[in-house]
């Protein structure tokens, strides 16, 4: 396959048509000033400027028929970013991986998308002659961030902790209200 598709104006059709696979690869070593051009929002999510580590995704198109015969796009994705961000438990930096995976269907117009993606498990977007399969991948990246992005286990020791148990203790120590007319009835 001799054609080469530019991910910032992408033809979906073209590409469906040909079953073409698109992948990429950016590592902030290698790529950075690219990854600043394409994914200059995840960017600002990472903790420091250069906590955006990489970025992959992977594209697979594919026609299927619609429902009025007629051959319509399909695109898979998957993407990867790796991205520095700071845990909410203990406050010190962690390395998440974020990661996204979702089929999208082309159809004619905005109207048919609009009515449709309502119905259907894929997300169904309105075909354009040139698309931007870029900013796709950081759409799905950026919804597929943690909204409380956490250590799986935290490499310090967590200081507000024991603050946490010593409630905890408090909380349990006090009877409940019910308890507290159970004891009021049987005292009578
Ligand atoms: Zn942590």
């Amino acid at each position: 396959m001799s054609t080469s598709y530019s991910p910032e104006q992408f033809d979906v059709m073209a590409c469906a048509r040909s079953n073409a696979r698109l992948t990429s690869m950016m590592t902030r070593d290698a790529d950075g000033a690219a990854l600043t051009r394409f994914f200059s929002r995840l960017e600002t999510e990472a903790s420091d400027p250069q906590g955006l580590a990489t970025v992959s995704w992977a594209v697979q198109t594919e026609l299927r028929p619609g429902a009025d015969g007629q051959p319509q796009p399909w695109l898979h994705l998957e993407a990867e970013a790796g991205i520095r961000m700071t845990c909410q438990r203990c406050l010190t930096a962690a390395d998440v991986r974020v990661t996204a995976d979702r089929w999208f269907r082309f159809v004619t117009d905005e109207a048919t998308a609009a009515v449709e993606d309502d119905e259907s498990d894929e997300d169904v977007l309105a075909l354009e002659p040139r698309f931007n399969l870029v900013q796709l991948v950081e759409d799905e990246l950026l919804m597929a961030m943690p909204l409380v992005p956490m250590h799986t286990a935290c490499p310090v020791e967590v200081p507000t902790s024991a603050g946490e148990e010593e409630f905890q203790a408090v909380l349990e120590a006090r009877p409940s209200p019910f308890e507290a007319l159970a004891q009021l009835k049987t005292a009578r």
